[in-house]
């Protein structure tokens, strides 16, 4: 397990607390397929923040959610711009940020400073935190997890274009900590034989990670986009372009 530097009993407040406001059932392992990456969308987000101010954006978070809405704040994590992670429904709960991918996934809040197309890129620290929660929510569910912006999921910026951009290159994945061997995928695609090199033409909006899926399928997605990036050094993808693609997949 990573280390937790705000867990809940750091930041919450009496009649905001998490369970208080959680009608949400545990978090099913059997069907998490999915880590969906968001971002605050505001204009200036603290950084370097101290710990007051961490705690404090944290509490008005929570009674943002909880009053606003009805429900605490929807992520199991939030991750500050220096790396420290926040504990929200932890893996104690299901999202609720997520909707209508609730069920199957996992969630994940990167503070960031800007919005939308001006929005930055998370900083290293935050991505070595965020891969260490996705190393954890991995072992936990016993298969490789696909990581997702929540633009992916329904019609929103979030997570602004500097995040995007770093979760299409394949940025966020497990931590090179050991984990124990996953079960094999019950529904396996079957990769393309032979040590040929094929070649394939990018599509409008493909990253390593897509490209991997569509053309090894939905397993080892991490593995096969890490392959396809190394069969092409120094290759920024345009659509149009033909990328070479390794004639079997890498396990
Ligand atoms: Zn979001």
């Amino acid at each position: 397990m990573f280390h937790i530097e705000y867990p809940r009993s750091r930041w919450e407040e009496p009649g905001y607390t998490i369970a208080e406001h959680t009608g949400s059932p545990p978090i099913r392992w059997a069907d998490i397929t999915t880590v969906v990456i968001h971002y605050p969308g505001f204009a200036r987000f603290a950084h370097p923040a101290s710990p007051s101010e961490v705690i404090t954006h944290t509490r008005q978070e929570q009674r943002y959610y909880a009053d606003g809405k009805g429900y605490s704040l929807g992520y199991q994590w939030l991750v500050t711009i220096d790396g420290d992670i926040i504990q929200s429904r932890g893996f104690d709960w299901a999202n609720a940020a997520n909707s209508p991918a609730n069920g199957w996934s996992i969630s994940i809040q990167l503070h960031c400073e800007g919005v939308g197309d001006d929005a930055d890129e998370a900083s290293p620290a935050q991505v070595a935190a965020v891969n260490q929660i996705i190393a954890e929510a991995t072992r936990r569910a016993g298969r490789p997890l696909t990581v997702v912006g929540h633009r992916d999921t329904k019609p929103t910026s979030c997570p602004g274009a500097g995040i995007y951009r770093q979760i299409q290159a394949g940025v966020f994945r497990p931590d090179d900590t050991p984990t124990p061997p996953t079960p094999p995928d019950p529904t396996p695609t079957p990769p393309p034989t032979g040590d040929i090199v094929l070649h394939t033409v990018a599509q409008s909006g493909d990253g390593w990670w897509a490209i991997a899926r569509r053309v090894y399928g939905n397993s080892d997605v991490a593995a096969n986009a890490a392959a396809l990036e190394a069969a092409n050094p120094g290759v920024t993808i345009h659509p149009g372009d033909t990328i070479s693609v390794p004639g079997r997949a890498v396990r």
